[in-house]
C-alpha cells in the first residue's frame, strides 16, 4: 500500500486544480492564464508583479490601490493632493471647481449632493445633517445653552427669553446691516415707556438664522445670551468692540468646552477673525481674562457695570 502525501495544486484565482505548468507567487499557485492583476484583471507579465495579502497586482495598480482616494471623485491620489481641516483628501483641481460650505469650509460637489443655497451660501451635507430647522429643537438647544451660561456664573433674570428662527434677510433688516455681513443672530429688546419719559426693559428676543449646523447654533446662542445678560443687567456703557468681544469670548468658551472637532473649528474661526469689532474685541477680552480670569470679568460687570480696569505694568 502506498500513501501519497502530495496534495493537488489549486489555482488561487479560479479554485480549480492545476495539472500542468503553474506560476507560484508567495504561497499561492496559479494557472499561467489566471495569473492576473486583482485591480485591472489583465495578465501580469513575468517578474513584474507585487504580491500583497494573497493577491497579485501590477506595480502601478498596487500603488493606485494603496493610495488615498479623493473624497469627491474617488480617484486614487498618487501625486499632490489637498487635505482640509476635516481630513478630507481630494484632487487639487476641485478647489476651483467646487464651492465651499459657508459654515465649515468643506468643498461641496453640488452635482452629487446638491448643496442648498438658501442660507446665503452653499451648505455641505454634513452641516445639513445637523441643521437646526425647527422652532422646537431651536428652543431646546437654546435652553441648554442658557443652562451652560448659568454654569459660567452668568445669572439670568427669571423672565423667559424668546428664541426664534428666521432667514438671512430678516436678520439683516433687524440689524440694519447689508446682507454681505456674516451675522447669524440678533438680540432684540423691547422697552416700555414710562410716564416720566424713562424706559423699562420689557422683553428680550433672540433670533437665529434658520438651518445652522448644531454646533454653530450653540455658539451663536451663547453669543446672543451674552447680549441678553448684559441687557438684563442694564449695562449700556461698553464700546461695541468690548460688548461684541465679550459675547464672542463666551461663544468661544462654549465651543472650546465641547471638545469636538467641530467645536475646535468654530473656536478657531473666532480667534482668527480679522474683523475690527468682533476679532479685535475678542482678543481684547481674552487678554483681559488671562489677567483677571473670566470670573473676574463677570464679577466686575455685575458689581460695577463695567469691565475691570487693568493697570499697566511699568
Ligand atoms: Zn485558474
Ligand atoms: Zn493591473
Ligand atoms: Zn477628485
Ligand atoms: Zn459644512
Ligand atoms: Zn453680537
Amino acid at each position: 500500500m502506498t500513501i501519497t502525501n502530495s496534495r493537488p495544486i489549486i489555482c488561487a484565482h479560479c479554485g480549480g486544480e492545476v495539472c500542468g505548468a503553474y506560476i507560484q507567487a508567495g504561497s499561492n499557485h496559479y494557472h499561467p492564464f489566471h495569473f492576473v492583476c486583482s485591480v485591472c484583471g489583465k495578465d501580469i507579465l513575468e517578474g513584474l508583479y507585487v504580491e500583497d495579502d494573497g493577491h497579485v497586482y501590477h506595480p502601478g495598480c498596487h500603488e493606485a490601490r494603496l493610495a488615498p482616494r479623493c473624497s469627491y471623485c474617488d480617484k486614487p491620489l498618487c501625486g499632490d493632493y489637498r487635505e482640509d481641516y476635516w481630513g478630507l483628501r481630494s484632487c487639487i483641481e476641485h478647489e476651483v471647481e467646487f464651492p465651499s460650505c459657508v459654515f465649515c469650509g468643506r468643498m461641496v460637489d453640488s452635482r452629487r449632493n446638491g448643496g442648498s443655497a438658501s442660507q446665503g451660501g452653499v451648505r455641505c451635507i454634513v452641516c445639513r445633517r445637523t441643521a437646526i430647522e425647527g422652532e422646537r429643537e431651536a428652543d431646546e438647544l437654546f435652553r441648554e445653552t442658557l443652562c451652560w451660561c448659568s454654569a459660567q456664573t452668568l445669572a439670568f433674570s427669571s423672565r423667559k427669553v424668546f428664541v426664534g428662527l428666521c432667514d438671512k434677510q430678516r436678520i439683516c433688516k433687524m440689524l440694519g446691516k447689508n446682507p454681505a455681513g456674516k451675522h447669524l443672530g440678533v438680540t432684540k429688546t423691547r422697552h416700555l415707556s414710562l410716564w416720566n419719559g424713562a424706559f423699562r426693559l420689557q422683553s428680550l428676543s433672540v433670533f437665529i438664522l434658520r438651518g445652522l449646523p448644531r454646533t454653530l447654533f450653540m455658539g451663536v446662542s451663547a453669543h446672543e445670551l451674552g447680549h441678553v445678560w448684559l441687557k438684563q443687567l442694564g449695562i449700556v456703557g461698553l464700546s461695541e468692540q468690548h460688548e461684541e468681544g465679550f459675547c464672542e469670548f463666551l461663544s468661544f468658551r462654549r465651543y472650546h468646552q465641547l471638545k469636538t472637532k467641530e467645536g475646535q473649528f468654530f473656536a478657531g474661526q473666532i480667534a482668527g477673525n480679522e474683523d475690527n469689532v468682533y476679532g479685535e474685541g475678542f482678543r481684547a477680552i481674552r487678554s483681559m481674562a488671562a489677567r483677571v480670569g473670566f470670573g473676574g470679568i463677570v464679577e466686575s460687570l455685575r458689581a460695577q457695570k463695567r469691565l475691570p480696569i487693568i493697570e499697566r505694568v511699568q
